[in-house]
Parts: C-alpha cells; structure tokens; sequence
C-alpha cells in the first residue's frame, strides 16, 4: 500500500511555508470524512498525519498520557497514531444518537446540543454512506423479522430492545486511493501539528500551524481556514499547547478546553438465567449478517423512563456465558480482578472454550449483562498539559478521569428495571452482581476507547469551546471536528455522529468558501 503523490514530511525543507485554501490536521475518521467532502472541487486541501502507512512505536509515543489517577484503557496503544487513525482498530460498531440527546434536560448539568436531531438527521444518512451501512434503519421489528428472530417479551415502556450495525471500515485502507488520486488534496505524512499560529495577540484569524516531524525538521502550513481532527485527547492538548498569542491556549478564554472529558463506561454487573432454554437470546448475542454488514439487538431503557426516572442513558450488551463461569465473573467482579481482566476473559477464545465446555455440565445457560453506560459531563473530568515532554519535546497531555454519582445511579436503577422485567415478563431471572458503594462502582468501570467532550460545542462562549457549527469561539477560521465536541454522548457508539458531524462541518466550509468567491 504506496500511495504516489502523498508527501513525506521528513522530506520537507526545514522553515518551509506552504499554502493552501484548508488545513485538516489528523487524518482518521473526522479529517479523512470532512478532506473526501472536498474531492475534486477547486478548494485547495492538505491534509496533515502525524503517523505513516503503518504502526511504528516510536510515533505512537506521541500520543502517550501522563495520568494523574486512573486511565479509561490503555490509552497510549488505543488511540492509534497513522493514516487512518484508531479506524485501523475500532469494532465498527455503530448507532446514531437519540433525539433526547440533543435536549438539554434538567437533571443532567451541562446538557444540550447547540442543536436538535432533526438537523443532524440528513447527515446521519449521508455518513451512513461513508460507512457503507446500507440503509438508515434501527427499527428492531423489521430487521428481527427479515432476520426471523424475535426479541425480548419485555414492556417497551420500560426495557427496549436498541439495534447496531457493524461495519469496519479502515478509513485510510478504504479511502487512500481516492484522496491519493485527487488533484486538489495532498496529504503530507509524518506532519505533526504543534502549534496553531494566530495573526498576533489582537488578531482572531489563524495563519497557519507548525508542524514538526520525528525527523527534527519543521515547516508552517498556512491555510484560510483550518479545522483540527486528532481525537479529544489531542484536539484539546493541541489548542492549550497554542499559547504563543493567547497564553492560556486557543479556545481557552473560559478554562473549559480539556473539561467535560467522556467515556462510555464498561461494567458488566449480573446475569439473565432463561427458565428454558431461549432462542430470543440469539439475537443479543452476537452480530448476524445483515446484506454486507452485521447488526446485533442490545437492551436499552426507552427514553421516556429514562426521563421519568431522571437518569442517564443506558444500554447493556448480552454475552454468553454459563452458570459456572458467571460465578467466576461474578467472583471477579467482586474481587480485585479489574473489569479488563473481565472482558478479556469473555473476549479471549480459551477463556470462551472453557465456557462451553463448563455448560454441558453445568446447565442451565446464564447471559452475561455488560452495560454501555453515558458518562454525564463533568467539568472535572479533565485533560490539561502536564510537565512531562514527548519526543518532539512538546507537553504530553495529563488525564484525569472522573466519574459522578449519578453514573452510578443510572445503573443501579437500569439493573433493577432489567431484573424486573425478566422476572415479570415470565423469561427467567437476573442476578445482579454489583455493589453499590460508590468505590465498588466508580473504581471498576472501564472505557472502551471513546473519547470525547473536551471541546465542547455551545453557542454561549461561557459554555463552550466551539460554537455550533464547530468554530471555535474568538477566533474566525478555526475549527473543531470530532467526538471532542459532544456536550453529552447518550449510549451510543462515537464515530457514526464523529461522520455526520464532520459532514455537517464540511457543508458549512463549503458554504464559506462559496462566500468567499462572491
Ligand atoms: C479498540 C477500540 C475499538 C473501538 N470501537 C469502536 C466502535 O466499535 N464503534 C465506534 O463508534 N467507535 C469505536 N472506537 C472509537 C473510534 O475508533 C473513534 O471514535 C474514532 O476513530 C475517532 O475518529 P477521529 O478521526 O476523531 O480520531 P482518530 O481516528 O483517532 O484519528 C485522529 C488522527 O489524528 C492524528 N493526529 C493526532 N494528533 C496529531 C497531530 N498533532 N498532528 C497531526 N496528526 C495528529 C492521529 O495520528 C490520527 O490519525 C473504538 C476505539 C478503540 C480504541
């Protein structure tokens, strides 16, 4: 995989000041969406990669984090550093927001989109496109029946049954070629954004960035309009590192860039026992071919309980497991063994081996419940610049998650409304598995790896980094793409809204752009 008109940053003259009409720095799911938006139109694009074709260690140690307390993962070999970005190992799981997303509501601080879903909606189609996950469909009713499976015979006022589709799509496998063809778009690799020039200390435009590489060489970019797209880690690292001209960092007049850092939290806490034998169940527990994706049914609490019960969004995936080995999960879950160790052992082949050969002695069948829990924003969940340096002698980002009570809350009360169900519903019975003290469940979650909220997007300065339409506030050509902007983030996987957010951000370029030339 050679792409010929791709640049080499190593090879670029040192001081050299380069031109063009749009910088896009980062190239995975968001730079690589809003760069294709420009295919072959008379926009000039660049479009900066701090990584090459491949995994090379010695990159990825860019993205390593100083972290104070605990990290949601293994963050430095999560977030993937090269063409493509962490598309060259994400599940490809995916689902839209829900309308209340958008809402801001009364029990959840710092709720609210800039706007509703009905304006995201077309875009949600369109990344639907970029995905290839066919059409824009997640009734549970009509791709159960085309699959012929039924689904939980739960109340759907109060437990709801919630469809993903699954695609994997590397981003820089899949759209290498196109952006390497195209007459208007150069992509510049080993090209490390680190630090966004503004004009002067009075001015509000940016001019352009300095890019280092590993190589020791640097060079400008300059551009009339710029839009960052590394990942909320390094979306909010490179915007406090820029304080040539304003000293806090780019986007920092309200000390809120680096703030309301989100994962999804991970946590499996019980297990269903069906009283027979269930083929329902096969649904949930696995993705099925659906066309040339896969979808897979999850259990979710509908949004009008969620309202009635003031809690955050929550979903729970369904794996299986046996009577024995949800002991052992259960064991573990209660013991010191972390929640990885957990999902490693449900994930891990040997580990599933076991498992199937304890359910022949051990029946009946149980059904691990992993929940996918919203993380609700909190300002002091927090990304800021530590004192430690990275190779190219920059501030490595500091990390500093926090959970809050009502994360917690919103599980317990889900739980108990799951277990309810079973129980009413004549399926079977669940068994919870989680304490509830605060440290039992605040120590033991995990992230899967999404990060997002640390440039929030609201249209009062005061509130937000960027402003609707992903421009960050105070200045006039600089913009944000990414899951970074996401005032809250509901239970649904990051990159499909990362998509159509970053094709509503394109159109609105395009728009200026258009503007420009009258
Ligand atoms: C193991 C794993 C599984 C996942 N599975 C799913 C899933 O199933 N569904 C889902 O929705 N999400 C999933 N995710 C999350 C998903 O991968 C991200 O939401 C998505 O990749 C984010 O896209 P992005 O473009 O914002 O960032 P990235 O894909 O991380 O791309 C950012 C790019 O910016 C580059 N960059 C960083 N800093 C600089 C700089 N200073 N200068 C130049 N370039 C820079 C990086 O090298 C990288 O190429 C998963 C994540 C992980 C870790």
């Amino acid at each position: 995989m050679e792409y010929k008109n791709f640049l080499d940053a190593r090879e670029i003259e040192p001081e050299t000041k380069l031109g063009f009409d749009l910088c896009i720095v980062g190239a995975g799911a968001a730079g690589i969406t809003i760069a294709r938006e420009f295919l072959n139109t008379n926009v000039r694009v660049c479009l900066l990669e701090s990584g090459g074709l491949r995994f090379e260690a010695a990159v990825n140690k860019l993205s390593e984090i100083d972290d104070v307390g605990r990290l949601p993962g293994e963050e430095g070999s999560n977030r993937l550093r090269y063409f493509g970005g962490t598309t060259n190992h994400w599940g490809g799981h995916c689902a839209p927001l829900e309308p209340d997303d958008f809402e801001k509501q009364d029990w959840i601080a710092y709720s609210g989109w800039p706007y509703d879903y009905n304006e995201l909606r077309p875009h949600y189609i369109r990344a639907h496109g970029v995905l290839g996950l066919g059409e824009f469909d997640y009734t549970p009713e009509n791709i159960g029946s085309a699959l012929g499976f039924e689904t939980f015979p739960f109340d759907r006022k109060i437990v709801a049954t919630t469809i993903s589709r699954y695609n994997r799509v590397r981003f820089g496998i899949r759209y290498g070629d196109e952006l390497d063809r195209a007459k208007n778009i150069k992509v510049i690799l080993y090209s490390d954004a680190s630090e966004i020039m503004m004009a002067d200390s009075a001015a509000n435009n940016v001019v352009s960035v300095l890019v280092k590489s590993i190589a020791g060489n640097q060079f400008y970019v300059g551009a009339k309009r710029f839009v960052i797209a590394c990942g909320a880690i390094e979306n909010a690292r490179l915007l406090l590192m820029s304080s040539h001209h304003r000293p806090s960092g780019i986007g920092n007049h309200g000390g809120l860039v680096g703030r309301f850092f989100q994962e999804h939290l991970w946590y499996p806490s019980g297990y269903i026992v069906p009283n027979t034998e269930n083929p329902i169940l096969k649904f949930y527990l696995r993705e099925w071919p659906y066309g040339d994706i896969g979808v897979r049914a999850h259990l979710a609490l509908p949004s009008e309980k969620v309202r009635e019960l003031q809690i955050a969004k929550f979903r729970a995936e369904i794996a299986l497991g046996s009577g024995s080995s949800s002991f052992r999960l259960a064991k573990a879950i209660k013991s010191d063994v972390s929640v990885r160790d957990v999902l490693a052992l449900m994930s891990d082949p040997v580990g599933l081996g076991t498992v199937a050969r304890c359910k022949s002695n051990t029946p009946p069948t149980a059904y691990l419940l992993i929940n996918h829990v919203e993380q609700t924003p909190n300002p002091d969940s927090r990304v800021t610049l530590s004192v430690k340096r990275d190779p190219l002698n920059r501030l490595q980002p500091q990390l500093k998650w926090k959970l809050s009570p009502p994360d917690q809350e919103s599980v317990i009360a889900a739980q108990r409304l799951i277990a309810h169900e079973v129980g009413r519903s004549g399926f079977g019975r669940m068994r919870i598995e989680m304490g509830e003290g605060a440290n039992d469940f605040l120590d033991k979650a995990a992230g899967p790896g999404h990060q997002m909220g640390t440039t929030r997007m609201d249209d009062d300065p005061a509130r937000g980094v960027t402003d609707g339409n992903a421009r960050v506030h105070y200045t006039s050509n600089l913009y944000i793409a990414g899951s970074s902007l996401f005032p809250r983030c509901g239970w649904s996987n990051p990159t499909l809204t990362i998509v159509a957010t970053s094709i509503r951000l394109a159109d609105h370029l395009k728009m200026r752009f258009r503007a420009d030339r009258k």
